[in-house]
């Protein structure tokens, strides 16, 4: 057998690895708290699950058009009608199975041996994976914790040449929860006039996750660069829908085409029944979306003062999302060894900062979509843990 070379290039999402693992030693009747994965642990609220049964009882069980069903596509434009003020063609929204295929296929579409791709470290592990798989150089946008892990503008502009062709940027963030001012975005949109052929995928897919009064900076405030600009979204994190596989993503008139071809030759169309319930949930009742948040809010001060108090650790608070960030080099260990001996010896499932790019060392991820209680319970064996090693 002999494999293509470009195979090796392609990463992974370490979450997906810990999460196995913390299966396996869970089987194994080890007592695990998983503060790995990034997914609300709701369940999907009920109203959309009956949306998608009664699809298949009424008989939806075929193919869609590969962009989605047009109903789903028109409810789409209108929830961000409503929420961000732009008014969207339903034509230029593909309905997708889940987030992750519109960077996909937006990197496919642009990465090659000579381009230039500038994406998030540390950020969502699958940008720079795919960058890489398809050939392209991926350069680094620096999220430091000393700026709340939002990015500088006027640093992203400047390391733009006449190679870069993407810029994928994430607010709020994962892995950090930062929250990129609007002012940078501003700064960012004003400075890109200057390179009329360099496209923005901005994932927003954390849009409707800020505490604290913070508002949801869109790039699609900026009328001019719509006609490069690719929005990420989906369902996943907003309706605990992570397992169903649903996203949606809005593309520019010259692209679309190109996407609605990569669908067809990858997966065709998202599920029907699926497709209905994403419309229950955009046009449906929001309480239980409202109750997520206060949930999480509450969770993010708990788990924040928890971290703060440990020995050797220190945490920004997150403005969005669901993840902490923390600096753990005061402890010693090194990301990797921490997210090992956390898992192993005291049975919490975290990330490593550096799963999400070299520039995550020194950091760890906790997702705190979990209950008060496991938390509280995560953060006693990790300073048990801690103490044991200071010993
Ligand atoms: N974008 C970001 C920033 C994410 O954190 C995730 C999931 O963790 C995704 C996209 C992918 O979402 P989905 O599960 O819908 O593919």
């Amino acid at each position: 057998m002999q494999l293509a070379e470009n195979l090796n290039n392609l990463g992974t999402e370490t979450a997906f690895e810990v999460l196995a693992r913390a299966a396996k030693l869970s089987a194994a009747g080890k007592d695990v708290i998983n503060l790995g994965i990034g997914q609300p642990d709701f369940k999907t609220p009920g109203h959309v699950v009956e949306a998608a049964i009664k699809a298949m009882r009424d008989g939806h069980h075929g193919y869609t058009p590969a962009k989605g069903i047009p109903e789903l596509r028109e409810a789409v434009a209108a929830d961000t009608l409503k929420r961000r003020g732009a008014v969207i063609d339903p034509e230029n929204i593909m309905i997708m199975p889940g987030g992750k295929p519109t960077m996909f296929f937006a990197v496919m579409m642009f990465a090659e041996p000579g381009a230039e791709i500038i994406y998030p470290n540390p950020g969502f592990p699958i940008y720079e994976s795919v960058i890489r798989y398809a050939g392209a150089t991926p350069v680094p946008m620096r999220l430091l914790e000393e700026k709340g892990f939002a990015f500088s503008a006027d640093e992203v502009l400047s390391q733009i040449t006449p190679k870069t062709r993407l810029i994928i940027m994430n607010t709020p963030a994962n892995p950090t929860g930062g929250v990129t001012p609007k002012e940078e975005l501003d700064k960012l949109a004003a400075g890109l006039a200057a390179w009329p052929n360099v496209v923005v995928m901005s994932d927003e897919i954390y849009d409707r996750m800020l505490y604290d009064g913070r508002q949801h900076a869109s790039m699609l405030a900026y009328e001019e660069l719509r006609d490069r600009l690719i929005v990420l979204n989906g369902w996943s994190k907003t309706y605990a829908m992570t397992g169903w596989r649903l996203g949606y993503s809005i593309w520019p008139e010259k692209l679309i085409g190109h996407v609605e071809k990569l669908a067809v030759n990858c997966h065709s169309c998202v599920n029907a029944p699926t497709q209905f319930a994403g419309i229950a949930a955009l046009n449906g009742p929001q309480d239980e979306v409202d109750g997520m948040l206060v949930a999480f809010d509450k969770r993010r001060r708990l788990i924040v003062d928890a971290l703060n108090a440990l020995p050797g650790v220190r945490c920004a608070e997150p403005g969005g999302a669901f993840y902490a960030f923390p600096n753990i080099t005061g402890t010693g260990m090194d990301a990797k060894a921490l997210q090992t001996q956390l898992l192993e010896q005291a049975g919490v499932a975290v990330v490593a900062g550096t799963s999400f790019g070299a520039l995550g060392e020194g950091f760890i991820r906790f997702s705190y979509a979990a209950s008060a209680e496991q938390i509280e319970d995560a953060m006693g064996r990790m300073q048990k843990l801690l103490e044991r090693a200071n010993d």
